[in-house]
């Protein structure tokens, strides 16, 4: 039986965890922290239950996937709920704009703004699902496990037909005039912590996933969906170190043949899978380069209150009057001075996860760390949203029982994140969007890498998915052992 050491419990070591143990092999998952799932944990607060992390959940089927693959039915571990309105878009006008996967819902509403935007939005559609369909079969669901992988000839002919030399903010400009709905849909770029303003328009294939297909929420929250992965790979014989980091690994000169606990075990292994952050290169491995423009970092503040605040959806967006901004101070290592404000309120699908008022996760988004320097006073920076929060309206201060404060130190060092970044490298160029660091490593060939920092990229669904498919690449060069 194939021993197979998982390097962290977020969701892409989770989910090739359960693909390789449903193939018969021996798992082992090692998590520095007390919690399973990674950046996807649920935090209580009193009686309020927040879900630090992802909150939107698009594509569905790849969790579903996960679970499926192994027999069971996944309506067994979780109840999706699909958000037919989904968000909530404020201006700083205070215009407002819903998003929704029903077209004809998204015409009516941008009609109110401009009726040529509005007859566009079709044609809109019709490109990105196109780009959506181009990327899912060729980057997607392709595990890059050498140099080769990137240089097939199907790969490179996909590659120039998503349009990776246009802006997104050129391409969404070619549907879109009026300022507002160019803006809710330039928002797309930090889903991926990248700026708007020189990402391939490619990611417009984010859009694709909101507007056609959906949003879910998952019933009793979404770190619902670690909490069944973990129930399942337990069911299915993997044995969890929680508390317990990798410190080492010994290898020789193609294999890993051992890790070492930070309590000095030494864990004979046939392969690791790291779901560690690559950039932060914990076991110095190999030369991972210093200079890369991480990701975009968050400002998260989660809030209990004693009330319900008329007006807020579950998800909503604040919007500043110029964006550009925002991208400039991010990317120059700043903090923004006046930021769009995401609010998740998941109590508003789902009373009984907070049953005696808001339970609100107010995000804004914040540059990677500087080593050595805080850059921020948190306590100012959170008075000062929540005063920006008053000036919209959302008179939320006498409200607050309970408060908790993340920052992207904190996620540095919780995580060992790269520099607090939520999805490794920014996807600010060609390069780092299309070329991220490979599923294996060059020389140790039994060493996998899953997660947001590496191929396919960052994100709950696309980890999950990364997760899936190192693992089914690995069982198919290996056997399965069942
Ligand atoms: C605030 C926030 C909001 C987000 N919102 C969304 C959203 O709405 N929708 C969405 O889809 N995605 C969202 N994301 C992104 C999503 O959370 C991540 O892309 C995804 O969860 C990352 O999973 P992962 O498997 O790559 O790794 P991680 O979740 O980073 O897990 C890696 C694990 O490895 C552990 N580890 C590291 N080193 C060691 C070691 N040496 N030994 C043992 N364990 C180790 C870490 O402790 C960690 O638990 C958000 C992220 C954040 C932080």
């Amino acid at each position: 039986m194939k021993k197979v050491a998982v390097i962290g419990g977020g969701l892409g070591g989770l989910s090739a965890a359960i693909t390789l143990a449903n193939a018969g092999m021996d798992v082992t998952v090692f998590e520095k922290n007390k919690d399973l799932g990674g950046k996807m944990r649920s935090i209580d607060l009193g009686t309020h239950h927040f879900d630090f992390g992802p909150n939107t959940i698009t594509m569905r089927p790849v969790f579903q996937q996960v679970l499926a693959q192994t027999g069971v039915d996944p309506d067994d571990y979780l109840n999706f709920i699909p958000l037919r309105v989904h968000m909530k878009n404020v201006s700083s006008k205070g215009e407002v704009l819903y998003f929704s996967n029903d077209q004809q819902y998204m015409i009516e509403q941008i009609k109110k703004f401009s009726l040529s935007d509005a007859e566009n939005y079709p044609a809109f559609i019709t490109e990105i699902s196109r780009i959506y369909f181009l990327a899912q079969r060729h980057f997607l669901q392709t595990t890059f496990t050498s140099w080769r992988d990137y240089m097939k000839p199907s790969l490179l002919s996909a590659l120039v037909k998503v349009r990776p030399f246009e802006t997104l903010n050129q391409f969404i400009r070619k549907y879109f005039q009026h300022p507002f709905i160019v803006q809710c849909f330039l928002r797309y770029a930090t889903y991926i912590g990248s700026s708007p303003y020189i990402m391939p328009a490619t990611f417009a294939m984010i859009a694709y996933l909101e507007l056609v297909d959906g949003v879910d929420y998952v019933e009793g929250g979404t770190s619902k969906i670690a909490q069944a992965f973990t129930t399942r790979a337990k069911q299915l014989g993997v044995k969890f170190h929680v508390g317990c980091e990798v410190t080492k690994v010994k290898y020789g000169k193609t294999q890993i043949h051992s890790i070492i606990d930070q309590y000095g075990i030494t864990h004979t292994v046939d392969a690791v899978f790291m779901n560690s952050d690559r950039l932060s290169d914990l076991f110095e491995l190999d030369q991972v380069k210093k200079d890369i423009q991480p990701s975009s970092s968050a400002f998260v503040i989660l809030l209990g209150l004693n009330k319900r605040i008329e007006g807020l959806h579950h998800h909503n967006v604040y919007f500043p009057e110029n964006y550009e901004l925002e991208f400039d101070a991010l990317f120059s290592d700043h903090y923004v001075e006046d930021p769009t404000i995401y609010i998740c309120n998941s109590s508003y699908t789902d009373r009984s996860i907070s049953p005696s008022g808001d339970n609100l996760l107010i995000l804004v988004n914040a540059p990677p760390t500087k080593k050595g320097t805080l850059q921020i006073d948190s306590h100012q920076y959170r008075q000062k949203i929540i005063i920006q929060l008053k000036e919209l309206g959302l008179d939320i201060e006498d409200a607050i029982v309970e408060g908790k404060v993340i920052t992207p130190e904190y996620l540095e060092k919780e995580f060992y994140a790269f520099r607090g970044a939520l999805y490794g490298a920014a996807s600010n160029s060609v390069k780092s969007a299309f070329f991220r660091p490979s599923n294996r490593h060059a020389k140790l060939k039994n060493l996998y890498f899953v997660g947001g920092t590496v191929h396919p990229g960052g994100g709950s669904p696309l980890v999950t998915l990364g997760g899936m498919n190192v693992a089914k690449k690995y069982i198919a060069e290996n056997g399965q052992e069942i």
